[in-house]
């Protein structure tokens, strides 16, 4: 007998049909003598819908009524959910956040997950019960309901295997796993059977979507066997696993791209001690994140050029900023583009090989596509390239790197 959680995101739990799929997974695993933890996401779309109906309310609401409407996609799917495994014969109960309870700080609508008390859980989980947690969804120690950010339910299950010592934690979703690329722009992308946490945590963070970073930090930090499959076929997905049990790695695992950001680039800035603390001090203080950055080297021994890149959704913030701070700072001019894509190449075997890097840029030479700019880390390098050639780069680094399918 095994303890597993099975997540179902939003599109597997769409309407009754799916959830009726959902359900017949679910049935499966207790037939064969597991004991299931359940976690739902909102029906697709859902959550945006309630987002957008707090929105509408007003535009500065209360962070604490938010989280109390938006939480409310997951109670419904938690209970339709335990009646549709009801109806097949299944014992099955739904656990809202503050049933559990599922404790977390009180950073309403972004909250971080403090502790979860299973005993509860676990008593009945132990008489045979499917016990269906809502997702995304727990309670302050003030006892108001909170929501753990956008994509948070991958995070609910993951925290809530750690916290039940389960075998595996199973994130039934829509693609069949996690892929050397995206396969809809790379069709000769395969699936993995097994990646590693820092792979995976890269490739999350990096633009691949398929689950939430935070969770697969959580998963890393507890060494959570988590495994990303799909819910309308069935065969396995691909595991997220600790290095040493992946017997031989390539050098690179996987290519993602993120086109979520843009170039900033600071002309002419004064080049003294305490600039980069005078430009990025205040961004920090407005909770906007910096990713790459480049300093070049004054040709004259006075001015530089600085360029960073920031979320697309944070430009016009930071325009506005930097034209403020114009003065003190000590620049020429403020140039924007954001017909930018990040694109970055992963794998662990990268610390045991040299070249890597260099593959990537001469494969980009070859079909003239500027490199902008450049970052790397131990097991990833990743440059910044024009948005037109997305495609491309992607598909001639994927065959550059031995990742194309055979056949
Ligand atoms: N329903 C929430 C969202 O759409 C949480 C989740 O599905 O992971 O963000
Ligand atoms: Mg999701």
């Amino acid at each position: 007998m095994a303890r597993i959680v099975q997540k179902f995101g939003g599109t597997s739990v769409a309407d009754l049909n799916r959830i009726r799929n959902a359900a017949e997974r679910v049935k499966r695993a207790v037939d064969a003598g597991d004991q299931v933890a359940v976690v739902v996401s909102a029906m697709a779309g859902e959550t945006n819908r309630l987002v957008d109906l707090v929105r509408q309310a007003s535009p500065l609401h209360d962070a604490r009524e938010y989280d109390a409407v938006v939480a409310s996609g997951e109670q419904v799917t938690s209970g339709l959910m335990a009646i549709v495994l009801q109806t097949m014969g299944i014992q099955a109960r739904s656990f809202q956040g503050w049933q559990m309870p599922l404790k977390t700080d009180n950073a309403h609508s972004r909250a971080r997950i403090l502790e979860i008390d299973t005993t509860l859980m676990r008593q009945r989980m132990d008489e045979g019960v499917v016990a269906v947690c809502a997702g995304f969804q727990g309670v302050s120690n003030v006892g108001r309901i909170t929501t753990l950010g956008r994509g948070g339910s991958d995070t609910s299950a993951v925290a809530l295997a750690a916290a039940l010592e389960a075998d595996r934690c199973d994130i039934f979703t829509d693609v069949d796993g996690v892929y050397t690329c995206d396969p809809r722009i790379v069709t000769k992308a395969r699936k993995l059977d097994r990646i590693t946490y820092e792979e995976m945590l890269e490739m999350a963070s990096l633009g691949a979507k398929v689950l939430q970073t935070r969770s697969v930090e959580l998963a890393m930090n507890h060494r959570v066997r988590v495994q990303v499959l799909s819910s309308f076929e069935d065969k396995p997905g691909t595991l997220v696993v600790d290095e040493d049990e992946i017997m031989e790695h390539e050098v690179v695992s996987g290519i993602a791209y993120n086109r979520d950001e843009a170039k900033i680039t600071l002309r002419r800035v004064a080049d003294r001690p305490g600039v980069a603390a005078a430009i990025f001090g205040p961004l920090a203080d407005a909770g906007i994140n910096v990713d790459m950055i480049v300093q070049n080297v004054s040709a004259d021994g006075e001015t530089t050029d600085m360029t960073f890149t920031v979320g697309k959704a944070d430009l016009d913030r930071v325009n506005a900023l930097l034209k403020d701070k114009q003065a003190t700072i000590g620049f020429g001019e403020v140039i924007c583009d954001s017909g930018v894509v990040k694109v970055s190449i992963i794998g662990v075997g990268m610390r045991s090989h040299a070249g890597v890097a260099q593959k990537m840029f001469s494969t980009l030479a070859e079909r003239g596509i500027n490199i902008q700019v450049i970052s790397t880390s131990e097991i990833k390098v990743s440059i910044l390239i024009a948005e037109d050639y997305a495609e491309l780069a992607l598909r001639a680094l994927h065959t550059a790197y031995g990742l194309d399918a055979i056949g």
